[in-house]
């Protein structure tokens, strides 16, 4: 499995000067690729390699493997915008807070000493690492990295592959549906993330509708803070969670989880155009990443399935049934809240042949806000 370490760099005021050099020249490198990157439609690695090294590699100041670098950067960036065939691609902008990204020909590490490239040579600088980075780090082979500076000073946030935890023998299956009303919802009967955290989305929602129809520049300005403080709570409350239902999973002795693969998530809720406006700025896909990443950390399975009519169907009795606002309704007497409905057909479609029988008591609900 990879994790991220995030390692705190110890630098003398040189040192600093020379990474903020080589970052304007990276993000600059970076801002002239993407041009190409507009012009041909093009975010696959090699191909806009073979497109723009050699203007890239004329026009900067950075060695070879920084422009592949660079081009690997941009790349990413679009592929993490996900543009729609026929759709205008836009214009990726690369400001100061993007990082610069490092691979195995760009950077060395000895002990607790890292050597970077930089504009004048080879920089050895000092990593400082607490003890469970040190754990990490020990185990693990580092592959490529990310050097950001956050708050006046620099990181470098490492990628180590590590082993595998041992996979865990439990045999339960436990659905996860992430929705609009509550964000996650498990087939064992508990509802996550209702109640204070929805309050508050609508908040958020409501305060930006209003900057955004003054339009005004100091509404803007603020329109910019505002996103930034709510991307900061979202991650916050999608860490919890995601923890909240690890545990539950480990609980209720499930060694598999189920998720929807999330592919069309905007397009399968077909609900008003305001609550899919909510819908797109809340990061399901951030929160189903984070289950997984845990999932694993846990030795748990995780699989994805196809989540068409996860929403429609009894989970008792196969039918078509009706909602009701959150209430899911059957004919043959089926009433249960409509995510866990969704969550324990989820639960079902990852059961090859016949029905699967939950492995926990499906008749507890609780909130947690
Ligand atoms: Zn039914």
């Amino acid at each position: 499995m990879k994790r991220t370490i995030s390692i705190k760099l110890r630098l003398t005021k040189d040192q600093s000067n020379q990474l903020a050099s080589l970052r304007d020249a990276f993000l600059n490198a970076c801002n002239q690729i993407v041009p190409f990157a507009v012009q041909h439609r093009c975010w696959n690695r090699v191909a806009l390699h073979n497109i723009c090294y050699t203007a890239i590699r004329t026009s900067s100041q950075l060695g070879s493997q920084m422009v592949c670098n660079a081009i690997f950067s941009v790349c990413k960036a679009y592929k993490n915008k996900c543009i729609v065939k026929g759709e205008n691609v836009p214009v990726i902008r690369f400001h100061k807070n993007r990082s610069i990204h490092f691979d195995k020909r760009t950077y060395s590490l000895k002990g607790n000493f890292l050597s970077l490239y930089t504009l004048q040579g080879r920089m050895r600088v000092e990593m400082q690492m607490g003890p469970f980075q040190q754990t990490y780090f020990s185990q693990g082979i580092p592959k490529e990295a990310e050097l950001t500076f956050r708050k006046g000073h620099w990181y470098f946030n490492l990628v180590l592959d590590l082993p595998d935890q041992p996979i865990c023998q439990d045999k339960g299956i436990m659905g996860i549906d992430l929705g609009e009303n509550v964000l996650a919802a498990t087939s064992s009967g508990k509802l996550f993330g209702g109640g204070k955290v929805r309050h508050e989305r609508h908040q958020f929602l409501s305060k930006r509708r209003c900057l955004q129809s003054n339009g005004s520049q100091s509404a803007k300005q603020l329109l910019k803070k505002i996103s930034g403080k709510e991307a900061r709570r979202i991650k916050q409350i999608n860490h919890v969670v995601s923890k909240q239902v690890i545990q539950e999973a480990i609980q209720t002795n499930a060694g598999t989880i189920v998720m929807e693969n999330l592919t069309n998530i905007r397009k399968r809720i077909r609900a008003g155009k305001k609550v899919r406006s909510r819908l797109h700025r809340w990061a399901f896909r951030q929160l189903q990443t984070l289950i997984q990443y845990k999932a694993e950390t846990h030795g748990l399975k995780v699989l994805y399935v196809n989540p068409a009519y996860s929403s429609q169907r009894c989970s008792l009795c196969d039918q078509l049934g009706k909602r009701d606002r959150h209430l899911f309704k059957c004919s043959c007497g089926n009433q249960q809240h409509s995510d866990l409905n969704a969550s324990r057909n989820l639960c079902q479609f990852a059961q090859p042949i016949g029905r699967a029988t939950c492995t926990v008591n499906c008749t507890q609900v609780a909130t947690i806000g």
